[in-house]
């Protein structure tokens, strides 16, 4: 049956955060707009990362405080009986707020007049998708089209010794490790990344017993050693087990355990009911056509220039899709962007910086250069550096909060104080990236943020703190 053809000004192939930003902005913008996502409009962010997983971890939270209370041991002088948790409300409750904003970002597409088609797209070429129907007797749908947006995001990263269903379902993903029926007695972490350590510390806050396995020598790899050592010594305080330099061998031979080698090369076996796989996720570029386009990659990430332009013309990728870092914030940001430029704005994609939260307990915050990119900085441009973090341990705030450890870290030149990083460790200090981005964008000093009336008593002091320090001009320590 030969396809049946329509037109749309701006294709868009996924609805995660990356894509649906962009429908959003472009319709704002007066182009027509067609969005095409198979799974759920929201993507990984919405369904199955971002949100379920912070729903979780507060969940978790909850539920630790009211088990401190009622073992006796809150500090607050909180005592109550005894505590039950009711994992299948819990769950409920954390699928009502995904579909709370999945439903309202399919209203704001309605409003905005975009068109939204729920189905798997095949790329034919760069001005056409073909729509997957299951329907045998149905003409294929095909839709072409003057600009193309690639914005299919990423898919978890498997170990081949360690496939997902493995063990007769023990092996599983983030996606499962949101949605356990019940909490897993024994669960280990494959990975002490970003999602190792925030589901294996909510998990654990749950009532399971939590093994973390990671290949280096020190869990969050890409931080330093300082900022770090709050969240090792939390995961200790929480009976977490941490395993470094040990690499994953498979499971045992009847499946019930995950086999391990330990730095001294002694096999290990460590029994599991459920073994979470985290240890990264990847571009999804398989399986839709793309290679039909013969795209110029970057490894297996799409390659784009400083517009998020592809090697082909009028073709766009954004997000996930385009690799590192994977941060919903950075495919919003790109799909916003491209949407101005195919409505004829000028603009490039040049932020000073992503900021990145690590929703672990307590939390880490960094935004622009660390310590070590600012070196590297300084030493290829002949600048001197100033650094000065200021303790949590000094901030009535985080005292009143029960959370006096971690710090935050300010980075800038020292000859004309414009600030380069910062990086923060503590609980809520997730809410600082505000801060922190504002103050790189702005281009501000340290005497900008240093000579801003900060509330009291706030978390924000600490910020105001560490410049004043940098400044020589500490008052609080
Ligand atoms: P996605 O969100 O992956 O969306 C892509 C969409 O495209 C999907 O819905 C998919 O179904 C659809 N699609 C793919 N191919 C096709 C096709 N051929 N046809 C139709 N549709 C298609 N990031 C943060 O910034 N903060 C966090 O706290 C955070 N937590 C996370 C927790 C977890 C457990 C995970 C897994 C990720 C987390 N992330 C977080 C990362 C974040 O989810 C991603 O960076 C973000 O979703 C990327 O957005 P995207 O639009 O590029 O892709
Ligand atoms: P990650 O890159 O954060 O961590 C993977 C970890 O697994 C690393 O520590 C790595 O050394 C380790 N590892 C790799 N191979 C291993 C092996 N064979 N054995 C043992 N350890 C191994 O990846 P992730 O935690 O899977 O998260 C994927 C992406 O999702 C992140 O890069 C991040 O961008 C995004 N994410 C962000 C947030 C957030 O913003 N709060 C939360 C979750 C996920």
């Amino acid at each position: 049956m030969p396809p049946v053809y329509s037109q749309t000004q701006l294709l868009i192939i996924g609805g995660g955060p990356g894509g649906y930003v962009a429908a959003l902005r472009a319709a704002q913008l007066g182009i027509q707009t067609t969005l095409i996502e198979g799974a759920q409009l929201g993507g990984t962010c919405l369904n199955i990362g971002c949100i379920p997983s912070k729903a979780l971890i507060h969940a978790a939270d909850a539920y630790a405080q009211a088990a401190e209370q009622a073992q006796g041991r809150s500090v607050l002088g909180i005592r109550s009986g005894e505590i039950t948790l009711d994992l299948a409300t819990t769950l409920a409750w954390k699928a009502g707020i995904v579909s709370k904003l999945t439903t309202g970002v399919a209203a704001l597409l309605k409003k905005h007049g975009v068109q939204l088609i729920q189905a798997w797209a095949e790329i034919v070429d760069g001005k056409t998708v073909e729509i997957r129907t299951a329907a045998s007797d149905q003409a294929p749908q095909r839709i072409q089209c003057a600009h193309l947006l690639l914005a299919a995001g990423s898919q978890e990263l498997a170990l081949p010794s360690l496939p997902f269903g493995a063990g007769q379902g023990r092996v599983v993903s983030s996606t499962e490790a949101l949605s356990f029926a019940e909490v897993p007695r024994e669960l280990v972490v494959v990975g002490a990344g970003y999602i190792g350590l925030e589901l294996g510390t909510a998990w654990r806050k749950l009532g399971a017993q939590v093994t973390v396995v990671e290949a280096q020598d020190c869990i969050l790899p890409a931080y330093d050693a300082e900022l770090v050592r709050p969240v090792a010594q939390s995961l200790a305080r929480l009976g977490i087990k941490t395993l470094l330099s040990h690499r994953v061998e498979g499971l045992n031979a009847d499946g019930t355990a995950l086999s391990v080698r330990d730095p001294q090369g002694q096999l290990v076996e460590l029994s599991a009911d459920k073994i979470l796989v985290a240890v990264g996720r990847r571009p999804r570029i398989e399986g839709w056509g793309l290679e039909r386009l013969m795209l110029d990659m970057a490894g297996r990430a799409v390659k784009v220039d400083a517009h998020c332009r592809t090697s082909m013309k009028d073709v766009w990728a954004i997000g996930d899709l385009v690799g590192e870092p994977l941060l919903a914030h950075r495919a919003m940001a790109q799909g916003e962007m491209v949407a101005e430029l195919i409505a004829g704005k000028k603009r490039r994609f040049e932020p000073v910086s992503i900021p990145a939260v690590c929703f672990t307990d307590p939390e880490i915050v960094l935004a622009g250069h660390t310590p070590a990119s600012a070196q590297a900085l300084a030493a290829a441009q002949g600048f001197k550096l100033l650094q000065a973090q200021f303790p949590f341990a000094a901030n009535g705030r985080a005292l009143s909060l029960e959370s006096p450890e971690g710090f935050v870290r300010v980075l800038a030149r020292a000859d004309n104080h414009l600030i380069l990083g910062w990086q923060a460790v503590g609980a809520a200090v997730s809410e600082l990236a505000a801060a922190f981005g504002l103050s790189l964008e702005m281009g501000a000093r340290l005497e900008d943020v240093a000579h801003t009336i900060h509330a009291h008593p706030t978390l924000g002091e600490a910020v105001q703190e560490a410049c004043l320090r940098a400044l020589g001009q500490a008052l609080h320590v």
